[in-house]
């Protein structure tokens, strides 16, 4: 798997649920946790200050205390003016005046409180709860008991019902009833002593309320977020499992995709119980899918595809597997123990397949990667182990495999081997190259001279291809050719050989040489086009070369395709003057029809004729009455591959025409073939 896939791959499984609630409890945390604090900033700050000011009142009293003391018990008259609750202590803590309801005995223990900037000093009493002992001597204000305390106030006071006739008197209560104090015992120095006065804090009913309106807000607020963070977390979660689903599913068959086959297959490999095992990655085509569609429908082809699919997984075991891929493509992961015992499976599916739909004739091509239990040996010659192989690589081994059967239309089977990766490759390296050969002229034309069997005289030559590479030296058309074929570049050729050999050929006459007809080889893809026979005129024209002088070979098969375009191909080719001949005559298919139909003016008899020997002299039989054939119909013949003096000999007494053959001669460079033009004729050795 590439490293996109497998990256896409992991962000699916890792965009997991745990982030999303990890983040979403820090959250709720931060919220709540700020929420509270602003709170108990906001009271311990209105606290304080409140605090603050009752301190200062206690000072003033210890003030007033001091400043009157030396006029006597005058001064408590002052002092129970104020209305506060007090008691003054002698230095040595006796108590020497009390006023009001105030409960100290002077064993209270005293806490100090930072409020606003002084340290205060508050006694301890019942009510001081609202400050939390530190136990060292100090107190924190606690603002849960500040709210706690505030509330319960606030409850006593509602009990406190009473209608009031008086209307003064019931604004007084219910002003009242909206004040709440919370007492506490400040202390201050007062003269040698000290003064304990009656303090408390006193919050309006309006800002309890306050403060719980703020505390309910922000409580709902934060419910809010939590439901929504809540619901959006689930949501994700299952739309990470939507996703997932899309992610492995096929819209095809609605089974499991390829993405699914190469993270699941890797698993079943990789499997203890599995190791042992061989398996098999397998490339499994509808070949005639394209067809199917079209005298059908799509929509008849799709169903066909997910038919052939839930047949080969029925097939399948726990351990194997089978996805579809892409149009007619199926990708299956068998276990197997015997290579023989796999092959005829994968034919029984292949022939269950076939019978999937009665009446209508389709195959299927298997290509087979086989995929050891140790592993795979690459290219370098190191071993790759089963768990660390990339099932892709293997899929496309099978895929070069099943490439190899695309020629027949007929179902079949192949196995992959390390010599279809080294001509994938040729092919690749080829292809790359195959524009600046032509550009930089590396195709180089030889010429195999034809001859004339009874007199020795050369009569003819075939204009044949070589590539001269920088890279690759010397490579003949066997190993090119079907590429271009293929790929079509072959048009490209047939235009650069026709216009090298008119060139040859003219620069030939005007040096006085006594020139022959030389054949170029026109490719049967060239002949769909309806002009060919314009572009063949114009360049040999171009290069100046009299028509007669270019032969143009049509090779058997071609005779196969749009019998019309050739006819008229071939009369347009033979009305400017050009011969035309057929190839590998005898090769293959019948063509005896296509001599009925095609004004041709060469037989170029099958190499294969002369191959072997044949011992009943049927061979012979067949060449002579081919020769024969060809002479009623008008037409000239040349039999090709002669490597043997007999089959010469032979071939002369049948009326032959011409020999081209390794007997007289080999294809040669242009130079070469010059001195046999100038020779003329070749003597038999
Ligand atoms: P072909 O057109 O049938 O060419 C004849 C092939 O038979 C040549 O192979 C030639 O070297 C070989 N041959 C001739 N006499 C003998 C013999 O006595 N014994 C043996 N063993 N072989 C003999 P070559 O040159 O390798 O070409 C192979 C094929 O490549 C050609 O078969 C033709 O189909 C294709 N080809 C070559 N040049 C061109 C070209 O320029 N254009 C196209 N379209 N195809 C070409
Ligand atoms: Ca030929
Ligand atoms: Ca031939």
């Amino acid at each position: 798997m590439d490293n996109i896939k497998k990256k896409r791959f992991k962000q699916l499984k890792k965009s997991h649920a745990w982030v999303s609630i990890v983040l979403f409890v820090i959250f709720a945390i931060i919220l709540a946790a700020s929420a509270v604090a602003f709170i108990a900033q906001f009271i311990v700050y209105t606290s304080e200050s409140k605090i603050h000011d009752e301190y200062l009142e206690a000072v003033n009293l210890g003030r007033m205390y001091e400043v009157g003391n030396s006029e006597g018990d005058g001064i408590y008259k002052y002092l129970d003016a104020t209305g506060r609750s007090y008691v003054i202590f002698a230095e040595d803590g006796t108590e020497l005046h009390r006023s009001g309801s105030i409960n100290v005995n002077g064993t209270e223990r005293t806490l100090t409180v930072r409020a606003a900037s002084d340290d205060v000093k508050i006694l301890r009493e019942n009510d001081v709860w609202i400050f939390s002992d530190n136990g060292d001597g100090t107190a924190s204000l606690n603002m849960f008991g500040v709210i706690g305390a505030m509330k319960r106030e606030a409850e006593l006071k509602e009990d406190d019902d009473e209608e009031y006739e008086d209307e003064d008197l019931r604004d007084l209560v219910r002003e009242n009833r909206d004040v709440i104090n919370l007492p506490f015992l400040i202390e201050a120095p007062a003269g040698s002593g000290r003064i304990a006065v009656q303090a408390s804090m006193t919050f309006r009913m309006k800002d309890v309320d306050l403060f719980l309106t703020i505390l309910s807000v922000i409580s709902a607020l934060t419910f809010v977020v939590f439901v929504t963070l809540l619901i959006n977390i689930i949501s994700g979660a299952l739309r990470r499992r939507r996703t997932l689903n899309v992610f492995f599913t096929d819209i095809v068959t609605n089974g499991h995709n390829w993405m699914w086959l190469l993270i699941k297959g890797h698993g079943i490999l990789k499997k203890m119980k599995n190791r042992p095992l061989r398996y098999a990655v397998i490339d499994l085509v509808f070949v005639n899918y394209r067809n199917f569609c079209a005298c059908h429908s799509v929509a008849e082809g799709e169903k066909m595809l997910r038919l052939v699919y839930e047949t080969i997984n029925k097939s399948m075991t726990s351990r194997e597997m089978c996805v579809h891929v892409t149009s007619s493509h199926f990708a299956v992961v068998m276990a197997f123990s015997d290579k023989e015992a796999l092959e005829s499976r994968v034919k029984t599916l292949i022939s269950v397949l076939e019978g999937i739909s009665p009446g209508r004739r389709i195959s299927f091509h298997a290509g087979i990667d086989i995929i050891e239990p140790e592993g795979t040996v690459m290219p370098d010659g190191k071993v790759l182990r089963r768990k660390d192989l990339d099932l892709e690589l293997e899929h496309n081994k099978a895929c070069t495999a099943r490439s190899t059967l695309e020629a027949s239309d007929d179902s079949g089977v192949a196995f992959f081997d390390e010599k279809l990766v080294e001509e994938q490759k040729w092919k690749e390296a080829v292809q790359e190259r195959q524009a600046s050969a032509l550009a930089n002229e590396e195709f180089v034309v030889y010429y195999q001279p034809k001859y004339d069997p009874t007199t020795d005289r050369l009569k003819g030559a075939e204009a044949l291809i070589r590539w001269q590479s920088p890279e690759f030296g010397f490579v003949p058309p066997g190993r090119i050719i079907p590429i271009f074929e293929k790929n079509g570049f072959i048009t490209e050729i047939d235009h650069y050989m026709i216009t090298h050999v008119a060139r040859d050929q003219k620069a030939w006459l005007d040096r006085g040489f006594n020139c022959v007809p030389v054949s170029v080889n026109v490719s049967r893809a060239h002949f769909i086009e309806s002009d060919l026979a314009e572009q063949i005129r114009d360049m040999v024209d171009a290069a100046g070369c009299p028509h007669n002088y270019i032969e143009i070979e049509l090779t058997e098969s071609a005779f196969f395709d749009d019998k019309k375009a050739m006819i008229s191909t071939i009369a347009k080719l033979k009305e400017y003057g050009f011969a035309v001949s057929m190839d590998d005559f005898g090769s293959g298919y019948s063509s005896l029809n296509s001599l009925k139909d095609m004004p041709l003016d060469v037989l170029k008899l099958d190499a294969e004729f002369f191959r072997g020997k044949s011992e009943d002299g049927r061979g012979e039989i067949v060449v002579a009455e081919a020769i024969r054939l060809a002479k009623s119909l008008n037409m000239r013949t040349v039999a090709e591959g002669v490597e043997i003096r007999d089959q010469v000999d032979f071939l002369a007494a049948q009326g032959c025409d011409m020999i081209q053959g390794y007997f007289y001669a080999k294809p040669m460079p242009g130079a070469d073939f010059e001195q046999r033009m100038k020779d003329g004729v070749k003597q038999k050795e």
